[in-house]
C-alpha cells in the first residue's frame, strides 16, 4: 500500500481553492482568506482510507511558474478548480490547465484529474453539460464534482474523490470509451474466478462465493445480499447465473458494473488480497515472501498443510478421476501461471502412467523436487495458486519446512526428513539415465520412446523405508566435469554404476570414489549395471568385489533394466534406507534371504504383516471416511496414518533384530 497521499488544487485565481481547504479543515466557511493556504497534512486515522493525506494550495500571487510546475510533478492527484457561475475559469480547463499538467507529467503514468466546480451555491443550474464533454475527451479526469466551499456541500467527497482516485486509480482498471474492462484486469479477475472455483465446475456457489467474501472482505454474505446479487447479474446478463451460482461471466459483469458506479475500490480490494499491485502484476511480496535462508546441512520440503492443498488442486483438476492429468488438465491446472511452468523433461522426471501422463504422485514428486531444488521458485509457483489465500496462511512461505542440519540428525540418529537425495556417477554409456528412468517403473523398452531434447537428470519418486513413505530423489551426474561442484557432491547417499559388460567401465567408479568420497561422509553403493548382459571381466587393479570389500562398501549391486515388466524397485528401497540411516551400518546388502536386511524386509512383505497393515488401513477408512472419499487422494494421506503405526511397529522389530546379532 501506499505511504501518503498529495493533492494538489490549481485553478484561476478567485475560483475558491483556499476557501475549500479552509472550509475542509475548519468545517465552516471563512469570510477572509489567504492568497494561499499553508500546506495540511491530514494524519492518517481521520482519512476514510487511513492514509496521511497532504493538501497543497496554489497561487498565481504568491507561486511562479517554476514553483507551480515542480508541485504539479510532486501531486498525486490534481484538482482543477473552476467557479461554476464564471464561464472564463471553465474554458481555461481544458486550454490551460490540463496542457499545463500533461507537460509537467509522465506520458506513461498520467496523475489523476478531477475536475471541481466550486460556488454552486451561487446558481440554480447545474455546469454538469457543460463538462460531460471534457471528461470524454480526457481519459485522465478521474471524476467530476460540484461543490460550495460557503455551504460546505460535497467538500468532504470531494478530498475523498481524490484520495480513491490515488489509491483506487481507475485507470488500470477500466477503458471509459470502450466501456469495457481493460484486458489486464480481465485476466486478473478470471485468474481469481478460477482459484475460488474450488470445485471447477465454472461456477461459484454459494459456498464458494462466501468464502471469496470472507477472503476478500472478512464477512460473509447474508443469505439476502446474496441473493441480491445473483439477481442483478440475472437480470443484466445472459448465462451470468447457471445452477444459482456465479459464472465467470457473470463474475466480470459485477465488477464491471462496480467500477462503472464508481466502487471500483471494491474490485482493488479483491485484486490487492489476490496479490496483485497497481500495474496488476503480482506483487513480489506476494510471490517471493522473502529470501529463505537455508543454512549448510539443511534442505526445503513442503509441509503437510502444504500437500493437503496441492493434493486438493489435483483432485480439482483430475476431472476424469484417473489419478492422473491428461495434457488438457495440466493445461488447465496452469491456466493460472503466467507461463508454463513444467517442461515435457517433467514426465521424464516423475511417474506417468501408460499414457505418458503425469499421475498423482508424480505431481506431488514434481513439488516435492522443486521444493528441494528451488525453494524460491516453488514460492513463486503455490503464489500462483493461491497458496496463501485458499488455505488462509500469512503467506506462501508457511508451506515450506526447513530441515534441521544434518550433522544433528547424524548425532541423534534419527531424521525427520522426508526427502533424500542419491547423486549417480558413472562413465558416459554405464546405464546411469536407465537406472533413473527404472525408479520411475521404466523398462528399456520405455526407455528407448524417450525424446533426446526431453531427457532429465532427475528422478523422483516415493519408496518406503520400514514402512514409512520416503522420497528418494536420483541426480545423475554428468561425467565429463573435471571439478564437481559442492551441489554434485553433497547429497545423503552415492551411486557408482558401472556397465558390468564393458571392462573400461569400472575404473571411472573406482576414480570418482577415490578421489571424492574416501572419506566415508556419504554411504557410497556400487550398481552393476546391465546385469542381463555377459558379464566382462574389469580391467582394474581390484575386482568391483575387491574395491567393495577394500572400502567398507556393500557389495555390488547387479541391476538391468531390460526387463518385460517394470524394473525391480529393491535397489531404491536399500538406496533410501542407507540414505535414511546412514549410521546403521548394514553390513549387508544382498538378497541373501540369511542376513537381518534381508529378513527384515521379507518380514514386512510377508502376508502375515500385509494383512496386519490391510486391517490397519481398514480400520482407518471405516472410521473416518465415506466412500465418496475413496475416489478423491485425500484417501491415501489418511491411509497412511495406518502406515505409521505400521512402520513403528516395523522398525522396532529391526531393532530387535539388530540387537540379537
Ligand atoms: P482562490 O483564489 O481560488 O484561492 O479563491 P479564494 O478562496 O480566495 O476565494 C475567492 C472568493 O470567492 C472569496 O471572496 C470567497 O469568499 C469566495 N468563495 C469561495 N468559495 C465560495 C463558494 O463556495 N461560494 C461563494 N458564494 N463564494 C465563494
Ligand atoms: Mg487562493
Amino acid at each position: 500500500m501506499r505511504k501518503d497521499v498529495r493533492i494538489l488544487l490549481v485553478g484561476e485565481p478567485k475560483v475558491g481553492k483556499t476557501s475549500l481547504i479552509m472550509s475542509l479543515v475548519s468545517e465552516e466557511f471563512p469570510d477572509v482568506v489567504p492568497y494561499r493556504a499553508e500546506e495540511i497534512t491530514i494524519p492518517a486515522d481521520v482519512t476514510p482510507e487511513r492514509v496521511p493525506t497532504h493538501i497543497v494550495d496554489y497561487s498565481e500571487a504568491e507561486q511562479t511558474d517554476e514553483q507551480l510546475s515542480s508541485e504539479i510533478s510532486k501531486a498525486n492527484v490534481i484538482c482543477i478548480v473552476y467557479a461554476v457561475n464564471n464561464k472564463k475559469s471553465i474554458e481555461k480547463v481544458t486550454n490551460h490547465w490540463i496542457p499545463l499538467i500533461n507537460e509537467n507529467t509522465d506520458k506513461d503514468s498520467r496523475v489523476p484529474i478531477i475536475l471541481v466546480g466550486n460556488k454552486s451555491d451561487l446558481v440554480e443550474h447545474s455546469s454538469m453539460e457543460t463538462i460531460l464533454p471534457i471528461m470524454n475527451q480526457y481519459t485522465e479526469i478521474e471524476t467530476c464534482v460540484e461543490c460550495s466551499a460557503k455551504n460546505l456541500k460535497n467538500i468532504s467527497e470531494l478530498f475523498y474523490y481524490a484520495q480513491k482516485a490515488v489509491l483506487h486509480p481507475t485507470g488500470p482498471l477500466y477503458c471509459p470509451e470502450d466501456k469495457e474492462m481493460k484486458p489486464a484486469c480481465i485476466k486478473a479477475l478470471t485468474r481469481i474466478f478460477k482459484i475460488s472455483d474450488m470445485g471447477n465446475d465454472g461456477i461459484l456457489n454459494d459456498n464458494e462465493l462466501n468464502f471469496f467474501q470472507r477472503t476478500c472482505f472478512n464477512a460473509p454474505l447474508q443469505a439476502q445480499a446474496l441473493e441480491d446479487v445473483k439477481n442483478v447479474v440475472r437480470k443484466n446478463v445472459i448465462d451470468g447465473v447457471r445452477d444459482n451460482g456465479l459464472t465467470l461471466k457473470g463474475f466480470l459483469f459485477l465488477h464491471t458494473l462496480f467500477i462503472q458506479r464508481g466502487r471500483h475500490e471494491t474490485t482493488w480490494t479483491v485484486l490487492r488480497r489476490f496479490g496483485y499491485d497497481d500495474d496488476l502484476e503480482l506483487h513480489q511480496d506476494y510471490l517471493f515472501p522473502f529470501t529463505l535462508k537455508i543454512p549448510p546441512g539443511c534442505t526445503t520440503e513442503l509441509n503437510h498443510n502444504a500437500y493437503l492443498f496441492l493434493q486438493s488442486v489435483f483432485d480439482k483438476h483430475d476431472k476424469d478421476r484417473d489419478c492422473a492429468l491428461s495434457p488438457e488438465e495440466l493445461k488447465d491446472l496452469f491456466d493460472v501461471f503466467p507461463y508454463l511452468p513444467w517442461g515435457p523433461d517433467v514426465n521424464n522426471t516423475v511417474c506417468t502412467n501408460d499414457q505418458g501422463w503425469i499421475t498423482y504422485q508424480g505431481y506431488l514428486s514434481q513439488w516435492t523436487l522443486t521444493t528441494y531444488l528451488d525453494v524460491q521458485r516453488c514460492l513463486e509457483y503455490l503464489g500462483y495458486l493461491g497458496y496463501s489465500i485458499v488455505s488462509e496462511q500469512e503467506s506462501q512461505a508457511a508451506a515450506i519446512t526447513v530441515t534441521r542440519d544434518k550433522k544433528i540428525d547424524l548425532q541423534k540418529k534419527q531424521t525427520q526428513r522426508s526427502v533424500f537425495r542419491c547423486n549417480v556417477f558413472g562413465d558416459r554409456g554405464s546405464g546411469k539415465s536407465g537406472f533413473l528412468q527404472a525408479f520411475l517403473g521404466r523398462n528399456l523398452v520405455r526407455q528407448n520412446a524417450i525424446n533426446e531434447e526431453h531427457v532429465s537428470y532427475y528422478a523422483i519418486s516415493t519408496t518406503y523405508v520400514y514402512g514409512q513413505e520416503k522420497y528418494l530423489l536420483l541426480h545423475e551426474v554428468v561425467p565429463d566435469i573435471d571439478v564437481l561442484s559442492d551441489a554434485e557432491l553433497t547429497c545423503d547417499i552415492v551411486c557408482l554404476v558401472y556397465d558390468s559388460s564393458n571392462p573400461h567401465s569400472f575404473e571411472y567408479c573406482a576414480r570418482i570414489f577415490k578421489h571424492y568420497f574416501l572419506d566415508g561422509k556419504a554411504p557410497c553403493m556400487m550398481i552393476a549395471a546391465k546385469s542381463d548382459l555377459q558379464e566382462a571381466r574389469q580391467l582394474y587393479a581390484l575386482s568391483p568385489l575387491e574395491f567393495c570389500r577394500a572400502h567398507k562398501m556393500p557389495p555390488p549391486q547387479g541391476f538391468t533394466c531390460n526387463t518385460a515388466d517394470a524394473p525391480c524397485r529393491d535397489i531404491y528401497t536399500k538406496l533410501a534406507t542407507m540414505a535414511m540411516h546412514p549410521h546403521a551400518r548394514l553390513r549387508c546388502m544382498c538378497n541373501c534371504n540369511k542376513c537381518t536386511f534381508c529378513q527384515l524386509q521379507n518380514f514386512l512383505n510377508s502376508e502375515l504383516v500385509q494383512t496386519v497393515k490391510a486391517k490397519l488401513y481398514t480400520a482407518v477408512l471405516s472410521r473416518h471416511m465415506t466412500q465418496a472419499d475413496l475416489g478423491s487422494s485425500t484417501f491415501w494421506l489418511k491411509a497412511s496414518v495406518g502406515a505409521t503405526m505400521f512402520a513403528v511397529l516395523g522398525f522396532a522389530m529391526y531393532r530387535m533384530l539388530l540387537k540379537q546379532r
